[in-house]
């Protein structure tokens, strides 16, 4: 098409007509909705923090089952990324969920290089989507995506605010991942010092720059609970799959010799806030996240690197043809769009 015909279409008037009757695509919603329920979901959660500090609890307590995860000890020379895929149905929806532990976190002697593997693994799923992604035949329907959708930071209770490791690792992955800031064991810690902990953790990823993921507010039907819960981060948690009774109810609750915590109560942790955000509200907007703002920077970046570029200089747009005959890659490549620089 000549770019003369392009313009003419581009100014043409759109008008408004009036439908004399039913024609029947007002059913486009419900198609696209049975078709996602064939196919399926896929849902990846990344679980970082210290060994210990109650990642495979809240991972069950959530989920309400009990995934298989071998105890690590304290005396793993480096981290390592274990990720276990499981297939989950409720109603009619399935979902195929990854989680994914980080082995090891947090016990070396040295903890300076503790966030490569992470940052690694994150990039590894990128480049296998990106890479079928570029195949001559695709199969991206029935590709296993594993990229990773939401990193769970857990935060230990009983410091007075982030540690060193904390900042430096969340620090590294926020542009890679959305996260969201957990203090685990939140009932080891009376209420006064959770609070003054919160507040901290909250003015020192500020004041250091880390994003962290924001519940979204655009949508009208979510916006009001969402910028609520933005206002309780970091989620303080308590994990357990023991049912208790208490009164006449059976509830999941950790025992103590004076009394009991409620998960699942509202005064007593967080659990049901970070349960419904994470699972009942935003998980649409996790996995469109992952992929229109953290892969869309890394594939931006891959390619660049490999040469590929939308403008040229007297910023006319390339045509993939031009832009794959301009290989090998010119210098002074300049990123365009509104995503964050890339680092190279
Ligand atoms: P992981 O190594 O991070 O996966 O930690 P685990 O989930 O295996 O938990 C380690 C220990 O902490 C276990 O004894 C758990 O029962 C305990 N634990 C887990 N969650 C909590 C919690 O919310 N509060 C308290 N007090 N203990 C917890």
């Amino acid at each position: 098409m000549a770019a003369s015909e392009v313009d003419v279409f581009a100014n043409e008037e759109k008008r408004n007509l009036e439908l004399g009757g039913h024609v029947g695509f007002d059913s486009l919603p419900d198609q696209l909705v049975s078709k996602s329920v064939a196919q399926g979901f896929c849902f990846n959660i990344l679980c970082v923090g210290e060994t210990g500090i109650g990642k495979s609890t809240l991972m069950n307590t959530l989920f309400n089952t009990t995934f298989e995860n071998e105890e690590a000890s304290h005396y793993e020379h480096e981290v390592q990324l274990r990720p276990q895929t499981y297939d989950l149905q409720e109603s009619n929806v399935n979902l195929k969920l990854t989680i994914v532990h980080t082995v090891g976190f947090g016990d070396q002697i040295n903890k300076e290089e503790s966030y490569k593997p992470i940052l690694e693994y994150i990039d590894a799923q990128f480049e296998s989507y990106l890479e079928e992604e570029l195949k001559i035949k695709r199969s991206l329907f029935n590709y296993h995506d594993t990229r990773i959708h939401i990193c769970l930071y857990f935060i230990a209770p009983n410091g007075h605010s982030l540690k060193s490791i904390d900042l430096v690792t969340m620090k590294k992955l926020d542009s890679k991942v959305n996260i969201i800031p957990v203090i685990a064991k939140a009932d080891t810690v009376s209420k006064s010092e959770l609070d003054k902990l919160k507040i901290k953790v909250m003015s020192e990823l500020v004041s250091n720059g880390v994003q962290i993921y924001q519940f979204p507010t655009e949508n009208e039907a979510v916006a009001e609970i969402n910028s609520s819960m933005n206002t309780h981060l970091p989620f303080a948690v308590v994990g357990s799959i023991e049912d208790v009774k208490v009164g006449n109810k059976m509830v999941k609750a950790r025992l103590y010799p004076w009394g009991s915590v409620q998960v699942e109560n509202e005064n007593h942790c967080d659990f049901v806030k970070l349960r419904e955000m994470l699972l009942r509200v935003n998980m649409e907007d996790l996995r469109e996240q992952t992929h229109a703002r953290h892969y869309e920077l890394y594939r931006r970046c891959k390619l660049e690197e490999m040469g590929f570029k939308d403008t040229g200089p007297d910023s006319q747009s390339f045509s993939c043809r031009q832009t794959l005959g301009s290989l090998p890659p010119p210098t002074g490549l300049e990123c365009s769009s509104e995503l964050p620089v890339c680092q190279k």
